[in-house]
């Protein structure tokens, strides 16, 4: 029997795992690794962190079942075995891999799918002062420290506003301060504090925000982010953090409550653990037209870890989920193709539909030909696609009670 080890159960890992189970789960043995016994579903991520006052859920287990999705709920009947372990090294050249707890597994096939970490491309004092906004960890952290500074405002202990510094204006830093911006408010009416509640920063080096997004787009979200109270600091590269600061490059100093890190991530360190992995300048492994490793025709990699030269911009691919997807559907097609000796699939990258939420009920949808919608029906886009999601790993009962949990957790009230 074939034997493919999938590493890394995010949403490269598991489109792959899914998609071998489908097609050739009863004659491959497939097992996918991952540290965590959840998939984590980072596009709804921004919502945990930015969710006040609810009392009733202390230990936040409530919440973290919102975006956190049991691998035993997505693989249950599906002839693929998880397996929870931290992988420790992988020798390609004798397709030996060794977990953290000293279990050796042998493979035929294997798909790298270690995803990313953040990065503070080493900016003094981001390791020590600065929220950071990667993981479920992070965001329960930023949540916590949120009603912690709410309840010291209705306390009488601190002067409003609350002044939040987002470092990082790219998708997710615009997500989480329009969102930031709706709760608190409505937290601090709840709470009868008087006064403007809020004031928040939102850091960018380059001279404008979101560089990929279309001029008229991304004057709909500068808007929608203005009208929120959000104040765009585009062109402002970042020297240093400290415990309630940031310093500019140009020699300015803006002080606040908490210190948010969104600005950048790199390749997962686990890379580097792999025998015989040729890693590019950036850490990332480069990947062929096929997702599979020039040197090792048997080794594929897919999502945040890959760099892909696109072929119509000659640039790198952006590091996003939907991308990461379409390399899991091609991974486990290739090794399929692979396996029957049939010619293999090419990756071609298309990036050209996306949704990003800017705070409550509104999102902007881009898709494609030029049409754009934002505001409420951008947001219901954005709950298909959600939803949409879901429904491709579970099946249907399961996927719309975590939908409706989320909604019912997050989304009621929202403006
Ligand atoms: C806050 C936030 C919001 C985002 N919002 C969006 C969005 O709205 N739309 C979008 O398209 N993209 C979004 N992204 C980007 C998206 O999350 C990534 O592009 C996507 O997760 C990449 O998928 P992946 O399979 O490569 O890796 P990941 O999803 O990161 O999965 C990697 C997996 O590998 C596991 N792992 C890593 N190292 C080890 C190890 N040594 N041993 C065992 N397991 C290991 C991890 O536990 C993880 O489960 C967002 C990212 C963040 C951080």
């Amino acid at each position: 029997m074939v034997r493919v080890i999938i590493l890394g159960g995010g949403f490269g890992g598991v489109r792959t795992a899914l998609d071998l189970g489908k097609k050739i789960g009863k004659t491959a043995e497939i097992a996918l690794i991952d540290r965590n016994n959840y998939h984590l579903f980072t596009p709804s991520l921004y919502e945990v962190a930015s969710v006040c006052d609810i009392a009733e859920d202390p230990f936040s287990v409530a919440l973290k079942k919102t975006i956190s999705v049991p691998f035993a709920d997505i693989f249950e009947g599906k002839n693929i075995n998880f397996v929870q372990a931290e992988v420790d090294n992988v020798n390609l050249a004798s397709q030996v891999l060794k977990t953290k707890g000293g279990h050796e597994l042998c493979y035929d096939y294997l798909v790298i799918a270690l995803g990313s970490q953040a990065s503070d491309f080493n900016t003094p004092g981001v390791k020590e002062y600065a929220y950071q906004f990667k993981t479920i960890d992070d965001a329960l952290m930023i949540h916590r420290k949120t009603d912690e500074l709410l309840d010291s405002l209705a306390a009488g202990q601190r002067q409003a506003p609350l002044t939040f510094l987002i470092c990082g204006a790219g998708f997710t830093g615009v997500e989480l301060a329009a969102e930031i911006a709706c709760r608190v408010r409505r937290a601090a009416r709840r709470r009868k504090i008087k006064g403007r509640p809020l004031r928040i920063y939102l850091f960018e080096a380059a001279p404008r925000i979101l560089p990929y997004v279309s001029d008229k787009e991304r004057e709909i979200i500068s808007n929608r982010l203005t009208k929120l109270g959000v104040a765009i600091m585009s062109g402002s590269a970042i020297e240093s953090v400290g415990d309630s600061f940031v310093k500019l490059k140009n020699g300015q100093t803006v002080s606040g409550d908490m210190v948010v890190w969104t600005a950048g991530v790199k390749p997962s360190e686990s890379l580097k653990s792999i025998n015989g992995l040729e890693l590019t300048s950036g850490g990332k492994i480069s990947v062929g037209e096929h997702l599979h490793l020039a040197k090792f025709k048997n080794v594929f990699a897919v999502g945040d870890s890959i760099e892909f030269i696109d072929h119509k911009t000659q640039k790198p691919i952006p590091a996003v989920a939907y991308l990461a997807i379409d390399h899991g559907k091609i991974a486990a097609r290739n090794i399929i193709n692979s396996i029957r000796g049939e010619e293999l699939k090419i990756h071609r990258p298309s990036y050209e539909y996306w949704v990003t939420p800017v705070g409550g009920k509104y999102s902007l949808a881009h898709l494609g030909r030029g049409i754009t919608i934002s505001g409420f029906w951008g947001w219901i886009a954005r709950e298909l696609v959600d939803l949409r999601y879901l429904k491709s790993i579970l099946p249907l009962g399961k996927a719309l009670s975590i939908f409706a949990r989320e909604y019912l957790m997050f989304r009621r009230g929202n403006m």
